[in-house]
């Protein structure tokens, strides 16, 4: 059974193209560190080995554009970069790389009283300048802090599409096409709504889909599929990203289970089950990347799911973060939060700090935080 898309436009990214006239692109992403280019190259060139159409990998600095350029000498696969909060990097990075993504988001960061519509020209300028394609990458954790202003906070979806529909905007009217759009949550359910609103206006537009923080396996992939076969089985999607907290040495498993829910999507083997998570202990993790703070945290976030077991009957969400620069914002939705610095491990209960703890102290907070919830989930 062929998979019937939406009628996409085409966008090159290297040696592929995105678009509904295309396969469904695949992609994963590097967790080494950029400046070390050796083990860079080498995830790289696992992961284009195991099928990925394109690999992305974390820029903070200009050690790390330096880096960038290096690694390019020395793979053929597609590569795509991702621009945290210094948007000027991208002149930097584009001359070795086949698509840059920027996120609304962090526009605000690097030279706060510039217009966004001027750096978002920059950037389309740099792109044509360097043949390369953009990626508008809205994050539910991270979305541009005036859109958020405008809308009630129990609605997350709609400065999510505002936020990207700008955007689109700009850079059609710039006369840059070659763009495509993501707009991630950690709940597949909101993946879903916010895509296919997102779609309904601009069908045109090629669409990166993705659950953000999907977690561990197998749940990771069980999140991912949930959201996926509801939009690619409705024609929404062009290229995919399955998240998954995994060591470097088994990152070709986001590209394993990609591919295999698109053939499972193809042939009509469809099994959502949609209320995923909705009445669960539900364990949110990013997938690590270039910025994690401790090589400790994919095992932190194996022992969290272990020890929080006990309590799997209750809706409750715990997030485990590798960094400060998501950290912070991606846990204050979860009803507790763990984001990992160098030495400690920042514990929040919703938005509240409650303390940074040694990794080997970390567990027996959490525990004392989650028995309260629990304790009071169970007398309400
Ligand atoms: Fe990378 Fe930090 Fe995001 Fe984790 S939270 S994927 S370490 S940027």
């Amino acid at each position: 059974m062929q998979i019937q898309r939406n009628p996409t436009r085409s966008v090159k990214i290297g040696s592929i193209f995105l678009g509904s006239e295309h396969p469904i692109a695949v992609q994963s992403m590097t967790a080494t560190h950029t400046q070390d280019i050796d083990a860079t190259v080498a995830l790289v060139n696992d992961l284009q080995a195991a099928g990925a159409d394109v690999v992305r990998i974390a820029v903070d600095s200009k050690k790390d554009a330096e880096a960038l350029a290096e690694i390019r000498k020395q793979t053929t696969a597609n590569l795509s970069v991702d621009l945290q909060e210094n948007y000027r990097l991208a002149e930097l990075v584009a001359p070795h790389v086949d698509k840059v993504r920027y996120n609304p988001g962090h526009l605000y960061h690097h030279e706060p009283t510039k217009p966004w519509q001027e750096k978002v020209t920059y950037l389309a300028g740099v792109a044509k300048d360097n043949d390369v394609a953009l990626r508008v990458g809205v994050n539910c954790g991270s979305v541009d802090p005036a859109k958020k202003e405008k809308y009630d906070p129990a609605d997350s979806i709609t400065p999510m599409l505002e936020s990207a529909w700008e955007h689109c905007d700009l850079l059609d009217g710039l006369d840059f096409t070659r763009y495509c759009v993501s707009l991630k949550d950690s709940d597949p359910r909101k993946v879903v709504e916010v895509n296919k609103r997102f779609a309904e206006r601009r069908p045109d537009v090629p669409l990166h889909l993705g659950v953000t923080e999907a977690g561990l396996p197998p749940d990771g992939v069980i999140k991912t599929r949930i959201a996926f076969e509801q939009l690619i089985g409705r024609g929404i999607g062009d290229t995919i990203r399955v998240s998954l907290t995994v060591p470097n040495n088994r990152k070709k498993e986001e590209i394993e289970a990609g591919r295999k829910i698109i053939a499972d999507i193809a042939a009509g083997r469809v099994r959502s089950v949609v209320d995923y998570g909705l009445q669960t202990l539900n364990i949110i993790a990013c997938p690590s990347c270039s910025r994690v703070e401790n090589e400790a945290f994919i095992e932190l976030a194996q022992q969290v799911k272990e020890m929080t077991r006990y309590a799997e009957k209750h809706a409750i969400t715990i997030a485990v973060m590798g960094c400060r620069v998501n950290g912070p914002g991606e846990t204050d939705d979860a009803d507790l939060g763990l984001w990992c610095g160098p030495n400690f491990v920042n514990l929040k209960r919703g938005g509240i700090e409650l303390g940074a703890y040694p990794y080997d102290a970390i567990l027996g907070k959490l525990k004392s935080e989650l028995d309260a919830l629990v304790a009071a989930r169970i007398v309400s």
